[in-house]
């Protein structure tokens, strides 16, 4: 380590100009020099206790692949993060990057070390470089897994199955595999030829996919599960949080994901009925739900020329900077602004939504009312109408209120497995379902959480089920 801490500062490569990127749905961000890079890499402290490591869900060791990183050993950086991440391409794109929010140098005027963006680097770089090649198991154990569900979670879990010699077939029940990466995540977030590039090497290692299956939905699970000496449900938490207030059923009102996945099929060439399409085209938008998946929908509609877009939250705004109640190096609740919201968006709190306005049958605005939130005795927020109400005019409006669990009709309740108190599937060991050699990754069993979860959930799945076959 070169202790540049001292003397160069934190760089971020930024994200293309707003009106060049609000035109297209290409990725936003941009990426440094490869000199700039090893400098910034060279800011690591290699702390005694890396809290980066520490915040990391994966346990991603920082340190060593910075300083090789730094020294310009590229190709041991990326054998470095592969050990612990077998998708760095996704989570360097898209993390939230705890571990840079628990980087000692985060208490250093926010500075911490562009860790993410490293790792989309030394991934990009390996890619690049043509040093990730297929490694197909040198032989085969005779058991069959199925993974049901190929969002990062189901693909983790395939792959670390395979490498042990396992016969592995992933069923998706969308047209195209991924899962949330795939019909969740904006193409200006990640472009998907970076999970193409992927599944490519995952097949050409014998890993086995089939698309359009939804495991469950008809036919004998029985015969379906018989046919596999275990079985991974992998298929995310896909129960949306719903508003359940007068004027739900008015068209133009939708969930995000209605919006999301449209999009990433129009992009990808796929065919919609024009009767379908959600277009946010010269509208005035209102995004319910001030997270990650609204930002997402403000992105989505800012290409799509919407005349305005507004995004309400019914929590207060969070502090600027630093937060008291969620200190270094935990994940701080503060203000997060997006490329998203740079784009050109409202953003206000406060708002709790009393009902939907129509007109002919359209939405054509929402009745908000303020809020205050009262600290109880027992430290928990209370909230309160203040009475002030008004109405935002909406032609579009977009539900991102989150997700309440997986859904329940169909495979889970077929399957007779226990849910958890958040219904949830329960599981009663580690990464297993109340059926004995089914088991649990993801979304699935932890509720709608993160990319890198899921793929520490799918690495965790895969151990137990190796051990579960070896017994
Ligand atoms: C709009 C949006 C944006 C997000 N952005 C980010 C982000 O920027 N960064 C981040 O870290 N996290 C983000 N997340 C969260 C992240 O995408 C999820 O936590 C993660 O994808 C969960 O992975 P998973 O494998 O558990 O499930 P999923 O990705 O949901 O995949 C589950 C798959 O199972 C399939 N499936 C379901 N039922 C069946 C069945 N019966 N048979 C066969 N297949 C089935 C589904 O079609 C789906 O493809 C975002 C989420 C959303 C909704």
């Amino acid at each position: 380590m070169y202790k540049t801490f001292l003397t160069i500062n934190r760089k971020e490569a930024g994200y293309r100009p707003v009106m060049e990127r609000i035109t297209d749905f290409g990725e936003v961000e941009q990426t440094l020099n490869s000199e700039d890079r090893m400098l910034q890499a060279s800011r690591c402290m290699d702390c005694g206790i890396p809290f980066c490591h520490w915040s990391c869900p994966l346990g991603n060791i920082m340190p060593e692949w910075q300083d090789a990183l730094s020294k310009g050993k590229w190709q041991q950086a990326y054998e470095l993060l592969i050990s612990t991440n077998n998708f760095p391409e996704f989570t360097g794109r898209v993390c939230p990057a705890l571990c840079e929010k628990g980087c000692v140098l985060m208490l250093s005027e926010q500075q911490p070390v562009t860790i993410r963006e490293n790792e989309a680097a030394v991934a990009e770089h390996a890619f690049q470089e043509d040093y990730i090649i297929p490694h197909p198991p040198a032989s085969r154990t005779g058991k069959k897994v199925a993974i049901i569900g190929s969002g990062p979670a189901g693909l983790a879990a395939a792959d670390m199955l395979n490498r042990q010699g396992h016969t592995v077939t992933v069923y998706e029940k969308e047209e195209a595999i991924g899962g949330l990466l795939r019909f969740g995540i904006p193409d200006f977030k990640l472009n998907k030829n970076i999970i193409d590039r992927r599944l490519s090497i995952l097949e050409k290692e014998g890993i086995i996919f089939e698309c359009n299956v939804e495991v469950g939905k008809e036919g004998s699970i029985k015969r379906f599960f018989e046919r596999f000496d275990a079985v991974c449900l992998a298929i995310g938490a896909g129960q949306p949080r719903d508003l359940p207030v007068e004027g739900r059923d008015l068209q133009g009102i939708h969930f995000a994901l209605e919006l999301l996945q449209q999009q990433n099929r129009v992009i990808a060439g796929g065919n919609i009925a024009f009767s379908q399409l959600i277009s946010a085209k010269n509208k005035r938008v209102l995004v319910i739900g001030g997270g990650d998946t609204g930002s997402d929908c403000v992105g989505t509609s800012i290409r799509h020329k919407a005349a305005k877009v507004t995004q309400i939250e019914i929590m207060p705004k969070p502090p600027v900077g630093t937060n008291p109640d969620t200190p270094w190096p935990t994940y701080p609740n503060t203000l997060k602004t997006s490329s998203s919201h740079l784009e050109g968006c409202e953003r206000r709190w406060n708002l709790a939504t009393k009902r939907f306005i129509g007109e002919k049958g359209k939405v054509k605005g929402v009745e908000v009312v303020e809020v205050e939130w009262i600290k109880t005795e027992d430290g928990k927020l209370s909230m309160k109408e203040t009475g002030k109400s008004e109405i935002i005019k909406a032609e579009l409006v977009l539900l991102c209120m989150g997700f309440l669990h997986p859904v329940h009709e169909g495979l889970l309740n077929n399957l007779g497995v226990n849910y958890d108190s958040r219904g949830n599937v329960a599981a009663i060991k580690p990464n297993m379902s109340s059926i004995p050699n089914v088991f649990v990754a993801g979304d699935v069993t932890t509720g709608a959480s993160l990319v890198v979860r899921a793929i520490d959930s799918g690495r965790k799945a895969a151990a137990e089920i190796n051990k579960f076959l070896k017994s």
